[in-house]
Order: structure tokens, then sequence, then C-alpha cells
């Protein structure tokens, strides 16, 4: 019988409930012929042609049971390049061109023309001061002299924990273990130094098997979830804000008061009235996470086109942008991101474009040694952020904003004065 007749009779079989659509990588041995008759079902059920969501060059046996169950296809976004952007980081030293994924028309220009302000002033300057990613077990308790007891053990026990949960990787390395206490409820939020993976995966398995010698040697202790949402993970929250989760990256640049009044047509205390009044004040008001006027722009496209998990934008686009008049009278800028989560290995980084992407960073697979990936790909991310929002931060101060997003949002392509 033809591949495509065979295939066919799958199709029917799955549409007349004799076959589920996640048995097909299964019955077929072959996930990209799983594929196919995946889209072939949602095509007939929906009426619907798929040629577009059909066309790519992925192979789908590398992806599924990794990354993407059910698969029909991909979607594409466009990816477009700011840059060169210069940045004098620990790791991230020298010229970088942002790859960024994203849909929303004069991002990619806006990032582009920061890039090119901060260069021309001499780059930005970058520094990761904190480096962990958490998670937080909720155990609870029948009394109160039960949770004293039980702090007392974790703290006695320090080692053994450690030991328990590190034998699961060659990466994960605990550095800490947090403990808060509400009632009878006691969470300890793990912290693991977790190489260039963002570690979630990771710190997981590595936190369950921590649970597990917890359980067998503090019986009195139940288990109520190995997350208790005080990791923080994909929610927004003051936690990782303050203490900070994954990278906390802080960027850097200052930019000479004659650059922006003869090349940009503004002046630098402008800028600062703009930080000051907008991000910080209204963020204030608005009793906001972000002290910053579009991390979460930056954030996003360079998510999506590296390959990062993109529900952490949630919490890795929090932060806060800082500007003030130095004492030359030029420009200082910042931006602080308190929990950056990314990483140059695991999880969506080993697609195909998603590790070209990081190669045109430089930043692509393990570091050498361990770890020191990652923080380049940070130090680069919190650059092309400081790019994107001391642009966006100009053109609030010149008033430009709904006119570059009416030349090139709206289809018409112009040029954004650079
Ligand atoms: P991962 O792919 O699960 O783990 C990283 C793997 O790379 C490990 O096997 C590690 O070795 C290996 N590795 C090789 N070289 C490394 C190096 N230089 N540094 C670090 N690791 C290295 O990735 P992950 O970052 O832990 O997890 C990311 C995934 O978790 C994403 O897909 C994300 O969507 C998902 N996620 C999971 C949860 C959850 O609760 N499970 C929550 C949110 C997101 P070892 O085997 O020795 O460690």
């Amino acid at each position: 019988m033809e591949p495509t007749q065979l295939a066919e009779e799958l199709v029917d079989k799955v549409i007349k409930g004799e076959v589920k659509l996640h048995e097909l990588d299964k019955i077929t041995g072959n996930s990209n012929v799983a594929t196919y008759i995946r889209r072939r079902v949602i095509e007939r059920l929906t009426g619907t042609k798929l040629h577009n969501i059909g066309y790519y060059s992925i192979d789908f046996n590398e992806v599924v049971g990794h990354n993407c169950e059910n698969t029909i296809g991909v979607v594409q976004v466009p990816l477009g390049v700011a840059g060169p952007l210069l940045i004098n980081g620990r790791y991230a030293r020298g010229m970088y061109y942002i790859p960024l994924a994203t849909t929303e028309g004069a991002l990619v220009a806006s990032i582009n023309r920061g890039c090119k302000i901060v260069t021309e002033n001499g780059g930005v300057r970058t520094l990761v001061i904190r480096d962990y990613m958490s998670r937080a077990p909720l155990f609870k308790f029948r009394t109160l002299d039960e949770v004293e007891k039980f702090l007392e053990w974790v703290d006695q026990h320090y080692e053994d924990i450690k030991r328990a949960a590190e034998a699961t990787s060659r990466y994960a390395r605990l550095v800490g273990i947090e403990k808060y206490v509400v009632g009878n409820n006691v969470w300890l939020r793990f912290k693991f130094t977790t190489g260039d993976a963002m570690g979630m995966n990771m710190v997981t398995i590595a936190v369950s098997r921590a649970v597990e010698y917890i359980l067998e040697n503090f019986p009195n202790a139940r288990l109520v979830a190995i997350s208790g949402n005080l990791c923080v993970d994909k929610k927004p929250c003051a936690l990782n804000l303050i203490l900070g989760r994954g990278k906390t990256v802080i960027a850097e640049a200052t930019i000479s008061r004659r650059y922006l009044i003869e090349r940009l047509n503004v002046n630098p205390e402008d800028v600062v009235d703009v930080v000051l009044r907008k991000n910080m004040l209204g963020s204030a008001q608005a009793a906001s996470y972000g002290f910053n006027a579009h991390f979460a722009n930056i954030i996003a496209a360079i998510f999506i086109a590296t390959g990062q998990d993109v529900a952490q934008i949630v919490e890795s686009s929090m932060g806060f942008t800082w500007a003030e008049i130095t004492e030359n009278g030029d420009l200082y800028f910042s931006v602080t991101l308190p929990s950056l989560e990314i990483g140059t290995v695991g999880g969506g980084t080993r697609l195909p474009t998603q590790t070209e992407a990081l190669q045109i960073l430089g930043v692509a697979g393990p570091g050498n040694p361990p770890g020191t990936n990652a923080i380049k790909f940070a130090e680069i991310v919190a650059g092309a952020v400081l790019a994107g929002e001391l642009n966006l931060v100009i053109a609030l101060a010149r008033n430009e904003l709904a006119r570059a997003h009416e030349r090139l949002g709206r289809g018409g392509g112009g040029d954004i004065k650079r």
C-alpha cells in the first residue's frame, strides 16, 4: 500500500475515534509522519488548508518527547535584527547583532536606533550580580511544635539534603534554602546554580529528590505540592523583583549631552523627567512591578527568537529603569532586570532556528567553564533591553512615538529618524 494511502487510512481512523491523535507517533514510529497525519485530521475536521503551518525545516522526531506533543506543524514569526550594539561586559565583549522575533512593527527599528545611540556613545556596560534558579515545595504540619522542629531539622541536615539533590545533575548546585512559614505551612525555597541551563527542569528534578529525602527522614512532614508558588515561576510577584530569580543583571550607559541635543534634539533633563514621572511615579501609582517603559517588548522578541520559555517573560520583564544627570551634565541611563530566566542549553534552545539565533550572539550551547555562556547571554539581553528602553524614553521625551508607529506599524515603511 502507498504511504499516502496508509496515512489517509489513519486520518480516517482518527476521525472515527478508533485512534487517538497522540497515538500516531507510536503507531507510525515517525513523528514527521504523525505530524502530517494530525495536520490532515485537523484540516478535514475544521475545513481548513494548513499549507503554511505545514511548511518547515524542523525534524519532529527531535521535537516530540522534548518540546511539544500532538504536533501539526509550525507557526512562523518574522525575525529581525538590531545592531551592532557595543557591549563591555564580563563575558560579552564587542559588537553584537540582536535577533528579535516579533510582529510589532517599529519595535526592531526602535531597538536598532537605541543600539546606534549607545554604541556611538561608548557602548553599554553590564554586570550579573545574582544567579540562581529556585523551586519551593510546600509542606504542612499538624502543630507549630512540629513546624519549629522541622525548621531546626532542615538546618541540621542541610548537607544531606544538598547531597541528595545534587546527585541528580552534573550542573545543579544548591546554594541555599530560604524558609517561609504561614500558620502550619512551611515553604522551602531551594536555590541552585544551573550552569548554562535556565534550570527549571533540572531544579525540579533535584528538589523532588531532596523532598524524598526529607519525607523519609522527617515523617511528620507532609508534602502539599512540589511547587508551593513561592518559587515563583511564571507569575508576577514582588518576591522575584526583590530577591531575584534566574539572572539579576544590570546594564548602564552614558550618553553625552552634546550628542542628545545635536543628534537627537532632546535635552538629557527631559529624558530624566520622563523616567522619573512615567517609569517611577506612574508605575508606583499603578502598583506595577515594571518600573520601566517596555522591557517586555525586547525580552519577548529575544525569548521567541532564541527558544526561551516564553511564559517566563512574566517575571523576566519586571525591573527598573534609572536615569540621572552626571557631574559632566551627560545622561546616565541604566536598566536592572532582577529575574531574567534564560539559558543557552535545554528547552527550546535546541531547536534549529533558535540555535542559529543563539549562534548569531555567539552563545549557543554550553559555556567553558559551564555557566559562562548563559551569563554572557544575560549581559547581551540586558544591553538590548537598555537600547530599546533608551530609545523609547527618548522618543517619548520628543513626543514622537505615535508618529513612528503610524509610519512603521501601519504599513508606511518609512524611516524612523536615526
Ligand atoms: P533541561 O534540558 O531539562 O536540562 C538541561 C540539560 O542539559 C541537563 O540534562 C544537563 O545535564 C545538560 N547540560 C549539558 N551541558 C550543560 C551546561 N553547560 N549547563 C547546564 N546543563 C547542561 O533544561 P532546564 O533549563 O532544566 O529546563 C528547561 C525546560 O524546562 C524548558 O523546556 C521549560 O519550558 C521547562 N520548564 C519546566 C518546568 C518544570 O517544573 N519541570 C517549569 C517551567 C519550565 P544534567 O543532566 O547533568 O543536569
